[in-house]
């Protein structure tokens, strides 16, 4: 019979959408063998996804490329209401940030996931030395995991088959704008020019043969109707709903005043419509389509739907105001389904991600941020694993962190759709219509949900108990199977709570006077960080806690010294960042413990680690202590993940537990 070829690889990942891309992001930082492979024979090139929450952009420039994003974007600042007055004409209500005052140091901004997936392309690309390509028109035919082997970390214990498509088989039927949809309307052919380079990069001689992978790890993003989740057996839960949408993006020709903000508009009887604006003078449209309902199978006919009939509907809900088109950069029309993944993983070595374990409506602009968090959590605890740096129980955290944020998602989606989709309320009596004020105030409450930042892991292997110190018992969060042993401060740092992304406050270098926003140095290396808040340094006494501090972190048995070490770019899984609250001009980096800015023989002090809470010349800084909720003079240790979580806060003095939490996580080796 025919040769077929076998080789391993340590990280195989399925399904190159916006999931399967920041796995393999992560991969390529850490230098972590991976294969990435797509059945289609392109990238999406226009429509689909297109909100960006401030989270993704902070994920976005730890990864190197936040910037591209926020040039392109159209940038989404104010949030615009409309409902119908007493004579049944629709007014603008209200007005609302569109982010949330001060939350972030980014705002929502809209660009089509096109866009997103071509910078992670590049980022993959540079951080990986063009080792990871993403091999498209390859399709996975069998997945099998060896149980025998799942707990010995040298082993391969999942074998994939994969095919490489012929050419037409990659590129499924698809047909231009206007006329009927065949195959998923999810997808066009319609091509940017500067996307083309990326057609089919296929490996045409392997075109229709076969070949094996055994790999340590699968990540299976291959979207809603995920192959990896059907061939595991897993299930997604929930429902499809009645409701089904239109969306149309065009360059829009109208009166409407508010075409470049993004509004909520109630129409009296006609149904609603969400207006989002976005790049090159692009709106989006979606419109609940009265006219198409599902038959008794609860399918809709698909070739009901067509441009026309999603234009008919918003021109009714924006009346008397007019609106028409002559360019259409793409269109669609799906049906709601509220669904979340029964497990995330096999065995912790083959994992599930994004749509492949959550489906929900795209109008609160979720999908693609959920999507890109879930391997955002997941990447690094399977790179650090790989290279024997982690322990490998830290992989059931994903499930755990995860799994919870899927079912909020689909909650919060839930209650969002239903008062989207209602008709007004008349009056207080109309008790069958949606009351405007609860929709404002679930509006309101959903940005803050929407903007991925108020997400807590809670307590587990990778994020410490916090105990609450004036009653000497831990606090109310129930403790999770295989938490750490390691207690944590929370009121030493009550601005960064425990489980939560670290915030960002503006802080100034100590060597050259430069302003930072401080999450800018928590950059996604694959590195944990210990934030040494060194309090009021020209005090004797605290200087003399933080070289106590920093004797003991230096100590030939700590876990900063007996932590794996492993090739570059992840030479050392720990770095030290410091932030002190003394005057700058009154202190030099040289007062610090070597430690706290290490020296290298070939290029000296390293002149980026030591960071200062303290006035700048063209910047407002010197707000990160208080912001930070730390004592000025006294400081405290915070641990940051890798992903920029917060694992851990304690006192200078605490280090037995900040020992302790390396030691629930990481790879120690005894010293001799
Ligand atoms: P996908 O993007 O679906 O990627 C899956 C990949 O796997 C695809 O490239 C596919 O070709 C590949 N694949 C599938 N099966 C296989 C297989 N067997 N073998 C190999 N490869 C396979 N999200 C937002 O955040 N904001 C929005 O505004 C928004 N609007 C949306 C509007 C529309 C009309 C739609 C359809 C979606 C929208 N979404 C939005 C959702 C968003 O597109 C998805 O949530 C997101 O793309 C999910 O990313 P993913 O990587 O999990 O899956």
């Amino acid at each position: 019979s025919e040769h077929v070829p076998e080789s391993n690889v340590d990280v195989l990942i399925i399904g190159a959408g916006p999931a399967g891309l920041m796995a393999a992001c992560w991969m390529a930082h850490c230098g972590v063998t991976t294969r990435i492979v797509d059945k289609r024979g392109t990238k999406i090139f226009c429509g689909q996804a297109d909100g960006l929450q401030c989270r993704s952009l902070e994920i976005f420039d730890s990864l190197g490329f936040a910037d591209r994003a926020w040039k392109e974007a159209n940038h989404m600042i104010e949030i615009c209401m409309w409902n119908p007055g007493t004579d049944g004409i629709i007014r603008r209500s209200d007005r609302i940030p569109d982010t949330i005052v001060g939350i972030c140091r980014f705002q929502q901004i809209t660009l089509h996931q096109g866009r997103i997936e071509r910078f992670f392309l590049d980022n993959i690309k540079k951080y990986s030395k063009d080792t990871i390509k993403v091999e498209r028109g390859v399709l996975p035919e069998f997945l099998e995991i060896d149980e025998s082997k799942v707990k010995d970390q040298s082993s391969y214990p999942v074998t994939v088959k994969l095919r490489h498509l012929t050419d037409e088989e990659a590129t499924p039927q698809q047909q231009i704008n206007g006329s009927k949809i065949s195959d998923g309307l999810f997808r066009s052919n319609l091509m940017h020019a500067d996307d083309e380079d990326d057609l089919i990069q296929k490996s045409k001689s392997r075109a229709g043969t076969g070949e094996i992978v055994h790999a340590k790890y699968v990540i299976g993003c291959d979207g809603a109707r995920s192959w990896t989740r059907r061939t595991l057996g897993f299930e997604l839960q929930g429902e499809a709903t009645d409701f089904i949408w239109g969306v149309l993006d065009i360059i829009p020709i109208t009166d409407f005043p508010d075409i470049r903000m993004r509004c909520a508009i109630h129409s009296a009887e006609n149904g609603s419509l969400m207006v989002i604006p976005r790049e090159n003078k692009l709106v989006r449209l979606y419109i609940q389509l009265t006219e198409v309902t599902p038959d008794a199978s609860g399918r809709a006919d698909r070739s009901k739907i067509t441009p026309d009939i999603i234009l008919n509907a918003a021109k009714k809900i924006l009346s008397p105001y007019k609106i028409d088109y002559e360019y259409c950069d793409w269109w669609t029309a799906y049906q709601i389904g509220q669904r979340v993944g029964t497990q995330f993983d096999a065995h912790e070595r083959v994992f599930l991600a994004g749509d492949a374990v959550h489906t929900h409506s795209p109008k609160a602009g979720q999908g693609m941020n959920v999507s890109m968090h879930d391997t955002y959590n997941l990447g690094w605890k399977v790179a650090l694993v790989a290279k024997g740096i982690a322990k490998p129980s830290i992989l059931s955290t994903y499930q755990s962190e995860r799994r919870r944020i899927a079912q909020d998602l689909i909650d919060f989606d839930h209650r969002f759709s239903r008062l989207f989709s209602g008709r007004p309320a008349k009056d207080v009596m109309d008790a069958a219509g949606v009351s405007m004020e609860e929709f404002k105030k679930a509006f309101v409450k959903g940005n803050l949900f929407a903007s991925g930042l108020i997400v807590n892991y809670g307590p587990s292997s990778l994020v410490s108990q916090a105990v609450d110190e004036s009653k000497g018992v831990m606090s109310d969060t129930t403790p999770t199977i295989g938490s750490t042993n390691a207690f944590a401060k929370q009121s030493l740092a009550k601005g960064l709570p425990i489980g939560m992304r670290f915030n960002s406050f503006k802080v100034v270098n100590q060597s050259d006077a430069r302003p930072w926003h401080f999450q800018e140095k928590l950059k996604s290396t694959g590195q944990f960080r210990i934030v040494v808040f060194a309090g009021n340094i020209l005090n004797p006494s605290q200087k003399k806690r933080v070289e106590d501090f920093c004797e003991a972190l230096g100590a030939p048995n700590s876990f900063y010294r007996t932590s794996a070490t492993s090739s570059p770019p992840l030479d050392n899984p720990i770095e030290v960042l410091t932030i002190h609250s003394a005057k700058r001009v009154e202190t030099n980096l040289m007062d610090f413990p070597e430690i706290l800015h290490p020296y290298n023989s070939h290029t000296g002090w390293d002149y980026d680690k030591v960071f200062v809470d303290d006035v700048s010349y063209h910047e407002d800084t010197g707000k990160a202590y208080e912001g930070y909720g730390v004592d000025k003079e006294r400081g405290c240790i915070v641990v940051a993940r890798p992903d920029q979580y917060v694992g851990w806060v304690g006192d200078l003095e605490d280090f037995n537990d900040l020992q302790k939490y390396f030691e629930g996580c990481l790879m120690l080796s005894p010293r001799a």
